[in-house]
């Protein structure tokens, strides 16, 4: 079915769509290593691209192609290509377009994992990087140089929750001859479609929002034409990094809600980010719905809805913090985030105790800062687990 036409609801649950010999609804999991050859003409045939049908499952599978198509599909990419996990995605694009002697520009405050893996192993193969406050334009043009082939974005940022002006950057780079991802994990492509906004590769961490249920681990990568794609799949395979068919499926399944999560978790997550601003024992809150946050106003016009990942300081520092982690009763204390089931997490005592608290400031994590990612259950719940526990502070 042609799906193009449609709005971002529909194309969720129809997209991707298989037509198998039994009608089957839904895309069936080909939990396949291989695929036959009718004969040897016709392997020959499909090596060559001459013929339809799969080879072998890291080189394509049916269910897999389904989430691809998919999320191609609601991201206007040319297509996709799916990772055994989000930092999977992130690799292969940094293999793909990276070369001895490149320059990357990066938001500072990325997904740690995404500037170790410059600052500490890509450096070995002589690739050097800049990381800076994104959201400030002159400081992007200032910091590409002649041999800058990257602008890597992540906006809204995690968890400093910074957002980067998509079009403009886009034509900062594409100026100077560079490309540009976007991580659009924190937003979803419900609510932001980096491509159309000028970018040339988007990608997700599929174990956040997109699969939604907390129960799967992927990556993808979209991108804007043919060619992107076609070299960003190249290397996919050649680092092996590919999705699994069970693991599509389940990511298949889980997207097609994500609109309803999306919109149900935000309606919530305004009214605890307000609730949070008003109590005495909250420094601050960052929250990208508030118009107290400094990109309010880009984000209303670069997004469709403000999510529902929230940052806030509790008065007290990392002793508050601890203390407000050990009283949550409904929100589950773990890392990760964008699923139905409400998660909070406290950086300075648990994903970045290891750096110092000089290091921590540096990527905006002060010692209070708590994460908390909004789940689809009911707001006056939340708010009382968050109202018992801060009363314990
Ligand atoms: C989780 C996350 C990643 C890494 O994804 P994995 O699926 O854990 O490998 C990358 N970027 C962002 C913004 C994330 O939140």
């Amino acid at each position: 079915m042609d799906t193009k036409h449609l709005g971002v609801n529909s194309k969720l649950v129809h997209a991707g769509s298989v037509h198998d010999a039994y009608g089957s609804a839904t895309v069936p999991i080909y939990q396949t290593s291989t695929f036959a050859f009718a004969n040897a003409q016709n392997g020959a045939d499909r090596f060559a691209g001459q013929a339809d049908g799969y080879i072998y499952t890291r080189l394509g599978n049916p269910t897999i192609d389904a989430l691809e198509r998919q999320v191609a599909e609601i991201e206007n990419a040319c297509g996709a290509v799916a990772t055994s996990s989000g930092m999977g995605a992130v690799s292969t694009l940094y293999m793909a377009l990276l070369s001895q002697g490149a320059h990357l520009v990066g938001t500072a405050s990325v997904y740690g994992p995404s500037r170790g893996l410059i600052e500490k192993h890509f450096s070995r193969f002589g690739v050097t990087c800049t990381f800076l406050d994104t959201s400030n334009l002159d400081a992007v043009r200032c910091a590409i140089r002649p041999n800058t082939r990257l602008v890597y974005l992540e906006t809204p940022s995690n968890p400093a929750m910074i957002v980067s002006d998509i079009q403009a950057i886009a034509a900062i780079a594409h100026e100077r001859g560079c490309l540009v991802a976007v991580d659009n994990t924190f937003a979803s492509p419900y609510l932001q479609r980096p491509l159309d906004l000028g970018a040339d590769v988007v990608l997700h961490s599929v174990t956040k929002f997109i699969n939604g249920h907390a129960d799967v681990v992927g990556g993808i990568l979209a991108a804007r034409d043919e060619a992107l794609c076609k070299s960003l799949r190249t290397m996919m395979i050649g680092l092996g990094c590919n999705m699994d068919p069970h693991q599509a499926y389940l990511v298949h399944r889980g997207l097609k809600t994500l609109g309803i999560r999306v919109e149900r978790a935000q309606a919530t997550a305004i009214r605890i980010a307000q609730w949070l601003e008003a109590h005495p024992k909250v420094e601050w809150v960052r929250y990208i719905g508030l118009p107290s946050h400094p990109q309010h106003e880009l984000a209303k016009r670069q997004m469709s809805g403000f999510g529902s990942m929230i940052s806030f300081e509790v008065k007290g520092g990392l002793e508050a913090g601890r203390v407000l982690m050990d009283n949550v009763r409904l929100a589950t204390l773990a890392v990760s985030l964008g699923g139905v089931e409400t998660l909070v997490e406290h950086p300075a005592s648990m994903t970045h105790a290891g750096m110092s608290p000089e290091a921590r400031l540096g990527a905006d994590i002060t010692d209070g800062l708590v994460r908390y990612s909004v789940g689809i259950e009911d707001a006056e719940d939340l708010i009382a687990d968050l109202k018992q526990a801060l009363e314990r502070v």
